[in-house]
């Protein structure tokens, strides 16, 4: 007789006010199982795309009204059915919540509880667009699963380590902490992903060396991670802080915002859609996407170009003062999908910075690849790396870590797969 075997398959879930991502994942090989994505929920022309990766299945897609997070979940149980990996399957070891929002108290992913859901509900003042769809997703899942382990992992966990004097704003202390006004950081699992993924791809363990990683999707940040251990990043009390993003600002005089109530007479309301929603590369030239943006300067327009300047400019500075607060850089990673892609952008991010140690080969910074790879020549001081994020597979990671209490620290399975 067979003894029965240990669930080792986990479900990710990255609930959005109007969507729902997710993706099953068998932490034996960290392979997947199945993908895919129910969006524009709530609206009559809601879609479910299902891509089972195992068996042979083909992609599905329906569309069609689904009313809610509720409605959605049982949506993609039933697509995950017909491809026998039905979320009362017995292989299910845990569900995993990608929350953006974990304020202080978190510091690591954290069975959810009553008690955890309450403290994230806590936090909807500061992240009023992300926490209410995460605790929707959260509840959701508990009710078609009550039995089954259930974590949250937290964007903002990994930032958890910064010292005070980078995690404070220059504000009146008392102010500060009734507000909870302090710098959080975003991004924190694709930050804590590729500066491990960094590390292997050196032959080192990540408490050997010291990263600057560079997050630029639409959302950009950047981090300074010491052995592991993340001491600054650029996203603050809000993903509006830091790097020139596709629609946002980035940094900007605070004085910025007095003055355009003041004299230009706008709301609060607009000024923050001004700032998140109509900035940064939109704002410039009007296009957030890299790749139009590549295409226009290509044909001689001078907006885009500007547009570009401005943002390779900002990302140079967090280089140089990341550098600075590291002292000592074994590597710069480049990632997500701006990172990942443009190579123009790399080029022109560590143009002039060779008496830093860094240098970037064109060949190589060229070459198309999905996977991990070197793009310094290997002389250089500093390695630069391109590094393909994977913030499912480090939440369905941790999840199963957490779990099943099998803790592998250091190196990710298979960085370069
Ligand atoms: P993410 O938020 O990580 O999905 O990144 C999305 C952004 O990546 C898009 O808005 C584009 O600006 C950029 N991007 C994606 N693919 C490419 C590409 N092949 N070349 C340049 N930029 C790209």
């Amino acid at each position: 007789m067979t003894a029965p075997q240990s669930p080792t398959r986990v479900l990710v879930l990255n609930s959005g006010s109007s969507s729902l991502k997710y993706q099953l994942l068998d932490m034996r090989d960290s392979s997947r199982l199945a993908v895919g994505l129910v969006e524009r929920i709530g609206e009559a022309t809601s879609r479910l795309v299902h891509t089972p990766l195992e068996g042979g299945g083909e992609r599905r897609e329906r569309t069609g009204p689904i009313a809610d997070h509720d409605a959605a979940l049982k949506a993609v149980s039933e697509e995950l059915t017909q491809d026998g990996l039905g979320l009362d399957s017995p292989a299910l070891a845990a569900i995993g919540h990608r929350v953006v929002h974990g304020g202080l108290k978190f510091h690591a992913p954290t069975v959810i509880t009553d008690e955890v859901i309450a403290e994230v509900e806590r936090l909807v003042p500061v992240a009023p667009l992300h926490n209410p769809a995460n605790i929707t997703g959260i509840r959701t899942a508990r009710a078609l699963r009550p039995d089954l382990p259930q974590v949250a992992v937290f964007d903002t966990a990994f930032h958890t380590t910064m010292p005070e004097a980078a995690a404070r704003y220059a504000i009146d202390v008392e102010t500060a902490d009734a507000h909870r006004i302090r710098r959080y950081g975003f991004h924190g699992t694709s930050h804590a992903y590729v500066s491990r993924a960094t590390a292997a791809l050196l032959g080192k363990d990540p408490s050997e060396v010291n990263v600057i990683v560079l997050h630029l999707g639409n959302g950009a940040s950047a981090s300074a991670v010491a052995g592991g251990r993340c001491v600054e990043t650029s996203m603050g009390l809000t993903p509006l802080e830091g790097l020139v993003m596709g629609t946002r600002s980035g940094d900007i005089d605070p004085a910025v915002t007095f003055h355009l109530k003041r004299v230009a007479g706008m709301s609060t309301d607009e000024i923050d859609a001004l700032l998140n929603k109509k900035s940064g590369l939109v704002g410039l030239c009007g296009d957030n996407d890299m790749r139009e943006i590549r295409r226009r300067i290509d044909e001689g327009d001078e907006r885009a170009r500007l547009a570009f300047d401005i943002y390779v400019h900002r990302l140079k500075k967090y280089i140089g003062a990341y550098y600075a607060v590291l002292g000592r850089v074994d590597a710069v990673a480049f990632t997500a999908g701006v990172g990942e892609n443009a190579a123009p952008v790399r080029e022109a991010a560590l143009a002039g910075l060779e008496e830093m140690g860094l240098v970037v080969d064109a060949g190589l910074n060229a070459a198309r690849s999905d996977t991990a790879r070197l793009i310094s020549p290997e002389y250089a001081r500093v390695a630069v790396a391109v590094v393909p994020t994977d913030e499912e597979l480090e939440i369905a990671r941790q999840t199963f870590e957490l779990v099943t209490g099998d803790v592998k620290k250091g190196v990710p399975d298979s960085p370069t797969a």
